[in-house]
């Protein structure tokens, strides 16, 4: 398992701001996008480029870009939403796909009740779930890209609890999660503490 948490100020900065509970809706919306918008670089830093001639103003010189391997966002619906756009801003040829997972607030288990996805095979795939809780959302969103093809499936996670890493890691050894933070436990609701409340809710006021 490899559980990468973002080091750095910027996102210690954000995260206060999405935990502290008298942050409203829009504000949080900016925030997240923000936070996912580097969780997005951090999760890219290995992907593929290749070289390219061109001129500055001054000379020639060989640079890079990045290879033409398109990357796929995954969100889990709903919260995963409020992590796509980052990517679709910086990675134009990305594509989405999307698993409708939603948790059930009584057993706390993750019901489908949607499945759109594009190639997988011999893609990045980037599983976007801001709370990374139980981990059953994120075990049965990697069951399915695997099932669509998916030969690398990172998550990518706003809160992550060591309870869903340790479930990722039973069932998906060996995936890598970029996370912002790695947060002590669940309650008996199974809410991440200290966690920032339900993200969906937060995120659309609902
Ligand atoms: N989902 C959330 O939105 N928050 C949690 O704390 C756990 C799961």
């Amino acid at each position: 398992m490899s559980v990468h948490v973002l080091e750095h100020p910027l996102a210690a900065h954000i995260l206060t701001h999405l935990r502290d509970k008298t942050t409203k809706p829009a504000t949080f919306r900016t925030l997240a996008y923000q936070l996912s918008l580097l969780l997005a670089i951090e999760a890219t830093r290995d992907i593929e480029v290749e070289t390219k001639m061109i001129e500055t103003p001054l000379e020639p010189m060989e640079s890079h870009v990045l290879a033409h391997q398109p990357l796929v966002v995954v969100p889990i619906l709903r919260a995963g939403l409020g992590m796509v756009q980052p990517f679709t801003d910086i990675f134009p040829d990305v594509s989405v796909g999307y698993v409708g997972l939603e948790r059930d607030h009584e057993t706390a288990q993750a019901r489908s009740y949607y499945c759109k996805l594009p190639p997988l095979a011999g893609r990045h795939v980037f599983i976007v779930d801001p709370m990374l809780a139980t981990g059953g959302s994120a075990v049965q969103a990697l069951t399915v890209v695997k099932q669509h093809g998916a030969t690398d499936a990172r998550l990518v996670c706003i809160v992550s609890a060591p309870e869903g890493v340790a479930d990722v890691e039973k069932y998906h050894p060996g995936t890598t999660i970029h996370t912002a933070a790695l947060d002590r436990e669940l309650n008996v609701r199974k809410y991440i503490l200290p966690g920032l409340g339900d993200f969906g809710d937060r995120l659309y006021g609902t």
